[in-house]
């Protein structure tokens, strides 16, 4: 049994007197382009903690379904907390796990937006508590690939289709994907996606909603031979979807292991 939510709070009590680490999973609900349901980022991060869960016996707790996605309200469907909404979240449910002496905690976090305010919380849950937390995000897992010419982090790219196509298939419409290419802007600076731009060799943030830089939802890095509709998802079958997440699981299992045996000194004094 590794799912808090099955658990009698006996058997909850009995468990937290066994282990000193919890995986969370947050989401968000949002649009994922005209192919992917909006539930795509909470479906895969509470699928990965379920698997690593029953892999590891690490406890898992529900998933967070909401997150930080001001940037795609424009499109109907998608539910949206404010950063300073999630930071309390977060660290209230540290807080939480604090008082039956969890000290561990692994986010697995879906959507990108939510980063600034994990990061927040978990920074003040380390100066105010001392735990330890990690956040990890199946897109960092897989950074150093090139998913069939792609970056892992496309938001309704080529990787994530294949997670939730692994994940729940019946939120899938594959006949409907497109990569939409970055909308540029400017022409001095080129816009990589609706967060960053490039700017002669450098690159430069800069907050856009995704409405500006995309119609269809889904975002690519405008490269250069990709025109809209180009997109070829058909390479995205089910055993290249089975073993991604398979790869993502078995990462996260062996990171998770790791971490619980982590020990990182707090508020060591300077010299010694
Ligand atoms: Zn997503």
């Amino acid at each position: 049994m590794f799912e808090l939510s099955n658990m009698t709070w006996p058997e909850a009590e009995e468990r937290f007197g066994k282990t000193n680490l919890a995986i969370v999973p947050i989401g968000a609900t949002e649009q994922h382009g005209l192919h992917l349901g909006v539930g795509a980022d909470w479906i895969q991060a509470w699928n990965i903690a379920r698997m690593v869960g029953e892999r590891t016996g690490a406890l898992v707790l529900p998933v967070m379904p909401y997150g930080v996605s001001g940037h795609h309200k424009e499109f109907p469907g998608t539910i949206t907390l404010t950063p300073e909404t999630l930071q309390e979240v977060v660290y209230e449910i540290i807080e939480s796990l604090d008082r039956y002496g969890i000290d561990r905690v692994v986010f697995m976090n879906g959507h990108g937006g939510n980063l600034g305010a994990i990061t927040g919380a978990i920074k003040e849950a380390r100066e105010n508590m001392g735990t330890l937390c990690a956040v990890v995000q199946w897109w960092d897992i897989l950074s150093s690939r090139s998913i069939y010419g792609h970056p892992a982090e496309e938001h309704a790219g080529y990787a994530e289709t294949a997670l939730m196509l692994a994940s729940r298939p019946e939120a899938v419409r594959m006949d409907r994907a497109v990569l939409t290419p970055t909308r540029q802007v400017d022409d001095e600076i080129q816009l990589v996606r609706s967060g960053l731009g490039r700017f002669k060799d450098g690159l430069v943030r800069i907050p856009l909603s995704t409405v500006d830089v995309s119609e269809t939802g889904s975002m690519t890095e405008a490269h250069p031979e990709d025109v809209p509709g180009t997109s070829d998802y058909s390479k995205i079958t089910p055993e290249f979807a089975e073993t991604l997440l398979e790869d993502v699981v078995a990462w996260m299992s062996d990171f998770v292991k790791g971490f619980e045996s982590l020990s990182v000194p707090l508020n060591k004094p300077r010299g010694e």
